[in-house]
């Protein structure tokens, strides 16, 4: 019988920017994808079904992750233990609260940054791990930090912590998985200055309240933002690397 490569991509934020992108690369490399976020894309489902591929989208608030954790691991352990060759997590999503000074931020938008951008992310993983743990597949798990999340920028705290918590989980998990039988492999790898929405509300903000405003703005005009897909593309690759996860933290211009 031939042998044939089936793999499993999960990714929060598929519905718009570098996680539409991803999902598109992936569905285009035959991989059957699960993404979860508040809202579906309608051109992904069209993309699918034109590709032939096998597509799932998950409406969930990731500001209140629980519900979509549990409902992943139960996916999960519905699934035989060796149905996937390859089964990944991509941690994708991430929000920002209205640019400007913790002391001036709504304790709600502070929330749901850290929320989305981190506390998603570790219930998912947690969870992921779990529901994974006796399959017979290799097992990743990508999370989209910042460089961000490794240098500080003044309006842009909760953003900030919930980057550098993701590097800093990633690590403590690599940890535990390196002595567990066919434990995961982890990074948490920054992806460069993308044009994304994200990047439309970091320069659409307002200089007084955000010092680095000029920069997103001059970033922008100078043309210096990676395109979704070409950045999809370095992630992607990053995760095709026969030593990925030896290190668990990256950045895709470091190459
Ligand atoms: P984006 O265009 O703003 O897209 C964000 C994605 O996250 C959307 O699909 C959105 O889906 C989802 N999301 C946001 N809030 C959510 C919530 N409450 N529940 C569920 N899903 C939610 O951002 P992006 O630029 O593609 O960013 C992707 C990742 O790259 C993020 O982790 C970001 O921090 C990171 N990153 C981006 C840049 C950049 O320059 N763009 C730089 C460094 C790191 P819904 O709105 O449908 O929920």
């Amino acid at each position: 019988m031939l042998w044939r490569m089936t793999s499993l991509t999960i990714l929060t934020g598929q519905s718009r920017g570098l996680g539409h992108a991803l999902a598109t690369q992936c569905l285009q490399a035959g991989h059957q994808v699960i993404g979860i976020a508040r809202h579906r894309s309608e051109d992904l489902d069209t993309f699918a079904t034109a590709q032939g591929a096998t597509l799932q989208q998950w409406e969930h608030d990731l500001s209140e992750p629980e519900p979509a954790a549990w409902a992943l691991l139960e996916w999960l352990q519905a699934q035989p233990l060796d149905r996937f060759t390859q089964v990944t997590l991509i941690n994708n999503a991430g929000a920002l609260a209205p640019p400007q000074s913790l002391a001036d931020s709504e304790p709600a938008d502070t929330r749901r940054v850290l929320r989305v951008g981190l506390e998603a992310a570790m219930l998912l993983t947690g969870l992921f791990l779990r529901g994974t743990r006796d399959w017979s597949a290799a097992r990743k798990v990508l999370s989209i930090s910042s460089g961000l999340g490794r240098r500080a920028m003044a309006g842009s705290a909760s953003y900030c912590a919930a980057k550098a918590g993701l590097d800093h989980f990633t690590r403590a998990v690599a940890l535990e998985e390196a002595n567990q039988p066919n434990g995961a492999r982890l990074v948490s790898l920054a992806p460069g200055v993308v044009d994304t929405d994200m990047q439309v509300q970091l320069r659409g903000a307002d200089p007084a309240a955000f010092p680095d405003q000029n920069r997103f703005e001059s970033l922008w005009q100078n043309g210096q933002l990676s395109s979704p897909d070409a950045t999809a593309r370095q992630l992607l690759s990053w995760l095709d690397r026969p030593n990925f996860g030896q290190n668990p933290i990256g950045d895709v211009r470091e190459g």
